[in-house]
């Protein structure tokens, strides 16, 4: 039985498209706060991380007996460099152990401090998927608090693609009426292309309870018409509410085609539009180097 290195696993979720991954969180919770954040609804005082007890520990021996062909995704419950992390640096020790055993990993961000790792990351089989929801700087600090401002994330990417580390962005979520505007995705796939970046993964939100409350009371001026989208006019997929069908199809279409003309690859999360990708998996783990 694993301690800390256990199979993702999407909650049976039907629309998943990932490959077989290990999931790795190094904190419990994350202090991002992102407004949109499912983990509030399974995790906890969940915007308070903490570090798992020896973690490092236990990584160690899990990684001795994984299968190590198949890619660590870090982490799916939590930023790996949320706050503390740069005073703490539980993730830059689990990257090197990582590296150390030869094992392939994504690192799935909103934090410009994995620049800080890159001597890490040089070295090893890493991707780093960093999510962009937007460019604005003043959309961004409502619906991600405490993750780094869009252009330092930008700067980051820059960095990592200068340094040949294979890099795609997560344009996700996508919310109604909020960071859906073309012209802004637009530059958001644009500037990718300009970076360096291969491939964009996009998805739509997904309200749960919880996170649709945190939603409405940070733009209590779109609680209108997010209700009508989501509680009227949604679908309820397992204990998830979505778009309805057409409207998530139109939003992915969109991202899609933006791709196409800038040259980049593309891929959904959880939206069951696998016909719309051009990438060998959706989640970004093919740009892993061998
Ligand atoms: S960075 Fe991810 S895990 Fe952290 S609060 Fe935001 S959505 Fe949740």
């Amino acid at each position: 039985m694993p301690y800390v290195l256990h199979i993702f696993d999407p909650w049976k979720s039907p629309l998943c498209t990932c490959p077989t991954k290990y999931s790795l969180s190094p904190y419990t919770g994350c202090g991002h706060a992102c407004r949109y954040c499912y983990i509030t609804s399974y995790i906890r005082n969940a915007f308070n991380p903490r570090t798992k007890k020896n973690f490092l520990y236990y990584l160690k021996k899990d990684l001795t007996k994984a299968n190590l062909s198949i890619p660590i995704s870090i982490s799916n419950s939590s930023d790996p460099y949320t706050p503390p992390e740069d005073k703490i640096q539980l993730t830059r020790e689990a990257l090197k152990l990582i590296s150390s055993f030869n094992a392939k990993a994504i690192i799935i961000t909103k934090s410009s401090l994995v620049v800080r790792d890159l001597d890490i990351l040089r070295k090893g089989k890493f991707t780093v998927s960093m999510s962009i929801t937007t460019l604005n700087n003043e959309i961004s600090q409502k619906l991600e608090p405490h993750a780094s401002l869009p252009y330092m994330r930008i700067n980051a990417l820059k960095n990592l693609c200068r340094e040949k580390i294979p890099c795609s962005i997560r344009i996700d979520p996508i919310i109604p009426e909020i960071n859906d505007d073309y012209n802004s995705i637009r530059e958001i796939v644009s500037l990718a292309a300009e970076i360096g970046i291969d491939h964009i993964v996009s998805s739509t939100y997904k309200a749960k309870s919880d996170n649709f409350k945190r939603l409405l009371m940070t733009f209590p001026n779109k609680s209108e018409i997010l209700r009508t989208l989501y509680i009227d006019k949604g679908v309820k997929i397992g204990r998830i509410r979505y778009l309805n069908e057409k409207i998530r199809f139109n939003y992915m279409k969109m991202i899609k085609e933006l791709a196409d003309e800038f040259g980049l690859t593309f891929s959904t999360c959880r939206e069951g539009f696998k016909y719309l990708h051009t990438s060998k998996t959706c989640d970004g783990t093919h740009l892993i180097p061998d």
